[in-house]
């Protein structure tokens, strides 16, 4: 694979050869016709962004916007690719990339995992975990800058430490969930404000969008369906919606998408906001009239402090929410369940386009030296989109075919999202910088680990309630996300309740290894590496928070620490996956930039750990406390 890939390199790269020439090659040598540094620097994190994917959407043709990917690697710092930290996962490698530091220095060692003060049955996500190294936002403020956070994982505004002057927290929960109704001819009533051509009686249906604990807790719309053209063929071909409190109807125009939105309080809320969803019709059937009606989830803006959020609000209504992936999934699999592919990407489009105003109307109205911002949906399309291999559940030649023209829409709308930004900064005095925290490579199974180690005898299962837990006293537990699992003894002395005693240790870890190394697929072994504390500490993983083993499996396979499980193996309805060794180049991320302060610079590799320092550099700051130096 790297051998193909070399020559692919090559012609990349001689693209831009010319125009760099001249230029010094030394990253300390002075910039050429760049200002010393960036009066505002803008750092986009776009979630699942592979650098093979970015160069090939930019060698392609993929990212063609006038002043998208292509323009930021003619005119600024642009790295062949960015070796992200172990275990490559979402939560850990932001945090190094905000820190500059290895996940055995901030202590966020995979997604989710376990603090070996807590009994062992406890675990916390890596999204919400102390961090235990300065951070990038940190390091401004304290410099006297101005920081804008929006939704970058683990500024969750929890505490001072954990937001930036302003900023948006990530709106993990939907007040509800998206549900798809069946609306039937049979129950709707006829009195409509419009007309019906050709004899067709207009169907009108009441509907509620649900709003769970909020007050009020739903707010009813009505649909109507009627014959919109008066041209003697008897047909429903029009949809219309009466919003809350609207005079009347709204004709549909296709995609025959429409948002429902109320003011309301949610549980958690002080006061009343703007709370909505994205609603469409799937299917509309043209002699009987019945539709098929995908309900969004409901989310609201969560920014800070309250003027803010507020003023945003505002200016760009609701939260869109992300695509909805079990949707995809379902219909990847039965075409007559879930959402197709053409809806997911809308709503994936939707959200790239709100985040694009969000950040057009930070930059234009709200103060910041220094601002973060995240992008989920790459990532959120190739978990569910990734199909290019015949062992994939979903894999047929015609879903391939639409999986793969998906990823170039994603790259279209994240090249869009590109210049978007670059479009509102000045560029005589501000920097845009763009990366990613690691790629995906193709899933096709699963593995349940901890059925694995209760067959070995090393995990206890309590399943004397209505589901299967952890039992208190079980020796060991693995905590795990994508293709990196942490497995923790239960140990006498470090976990409340510990049940190991340190004499014992050795052997169960050299069964519990023994049992994954074992593990095979159609002969296949799955496991790529086991790495004992003393390895663990050798790769930047050295941390008492760590596993006192850490597993990665080899790509293709993912964890999952269910333990209702009844096999080691099973096939995976999701088929993209991170979280492998950090060695496979598949996995690397992006790191381009332009602007003020940027240097004209095309590495060949840097680690993740660099993009802090690099960035502090741009911005005429000094790096976080803990970053590694670069
Ligand atoms: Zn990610």
């Amino acid at each position: 694979m790297r051998a193909m890939r070399r020559p692919l390199l090559r012609v990349v790269l001689s693209g831009f050869l010319l125009s760099t020439v001249l230029l010094p090659a030394c990253r300390s040598a002075a910039p050429v016709a760049t200002k010393a540094t960036a009066r505002r620097l803008v750092l986009v994190s776009h979630d699942g962004v592979g650098a093979d994917l970015a160069w090939s959407w930019i060698e392609e043709g993929v990212a063609a916007e006038p002043q998208g990917l292509h323009a930021m690697v003619e005119s600024g710092f642009a790295a062949r690719r960015v070796r992200m930290v172990n275990p490559t996962l979402t939560a850990v490698n932001h945090i190094s990339l905000a820190t500059g530091a290895e996940p055995g220095t901030t202590g966020i060692v995979c997604n989710f995992f376990h603090l070996v003060d807590r009994p062992i049955t406890e675990g916390i996500s890596g999204f919400s975990a102390p961090i235990h190294a300065q951070t990038l936002w940190q390091a401004a403020r304290h410099q006297g800058k101005r920081v804008g956070v929006l939704t970058w994982p683990g500024a969750d505004g929890t505490s001072p430490d954990r937001r930036g002057d302003f900023g948006l927290i990530w709106p993990a929960r939907p007040l509800a969930r998206s549900k798809i109704l069946e609306l039937d001819p049979a129950r709707a009533g006829h009195a409509s404000a419009l007309p019906s051509a050709d004899g067709v009686e207009p169907l009108v249906w009441t509907v509620s969008l649900e709003l769970g604990k909020a007050h009020p807790s739903k707010v009813p719309f009505t649909l109507t369906v009627v014959d919109g053209t008066d041209d003697g063929v008897p047909a429903y071909d029009t949809v219309a919606v009466t919003p809350p409190g609207a005079d009347g109807p709204k004709i549909l125009e296709r995609p025959l998408w429409f948002d429902v939105a109320t003011r309301a309080t949610g549980p958690d809320d002080t006061r009343p906001h703007r709370w909505g969803a994205w609603c469409k019709v799937l299917r509309l059937d043209r002699l009987r009239g019945s539709v098929r009606l995908y309900r969004g989830e409901v989310y609201r803006l969560i920014g800070y402090p309250g003027s803010f959020d507020d003023r945003l609000e505002a200016a760009v209504g609701f939260w869109p929410g992300p695509p909805d992936r079990n949707g995809l999934a379902r219909w990847w699999l039965d075409p007559a369940q879930g959402i197709d592919l053409d809806t997911f990407l809308e709503q994936l489009e939707r959200l790239d386009r709100y985040l694009d105003r969000v950040g057009a109307w930070v930059v234009g109205n709200e103060p910041f030296d220094l601002l973060m911002a995240y992008h989920p949906n790459p990532d959120e399309y190739e978990h569910i989109g990734l199909i290019r291999e015949k062992r994939q559940w979903a894999w047929s030649p015609g879903t391939e075919l639409a999986a793969a023209e998906g990823l170039k829409r994603v790259g279209r709308s994240f090249d869009r999202s590109v210049a978007s930004w670059w479009k509102v900064l000045d560029p005589e005095r501000d920097a845009l910088v763009i990366v990613s925290d690691h790629g995906l490579m193709p899933l096709h199974d699963t593995v349940n680990v901890n059925r694995v180690l209760a067959n070995a005898g090393l995990v206890k299962i309590d399943t004397s309630g209505r589901r299967p837990r952890p039992a208190g006293d079980t020796p060991m537990l693995a905590y795990a996300s994508g293709g990196c699992a942490h497995l923790y003894l239960n140990l006498a002395g470090r976990e409340p309740g510990g049940v190991v005693q340190r004499a014992g240790a050795p052997s169960l870890l050299q069964r519990a290894a023994r049992a994954l190394a074992d593990l095979d697929s159609d002969g296949e072994p799955v496991v790529e590496a086991i790495w004992n504390r003393d390895e663990a500490a050798g790769n930047g993983l050295g941390n008492p928070d760590s596993g006192d083993l850490v597993v990665f499996l080899r790509p293709g396979y993912t964890f999952s620490t269910n333990l209702s499980a009844q096999t080691a193996i099973e096939p995976s309805r999701y088929y993209g996956q991170h979280g492998y060794l950090n060695t496979h180049d598949e996995l690397c991320g992006i790191c381009f930039a332009r602007g003020a302060g940027v240097p004209h610079e095309r590495p060949d590799e840097i680690p993740a750990t660099a993009v802090a320092t690099l960035v502090s550099r741009w911005l005429g700051m000094s790096p976080p406390a803990n970053a590694v130096p670069y």
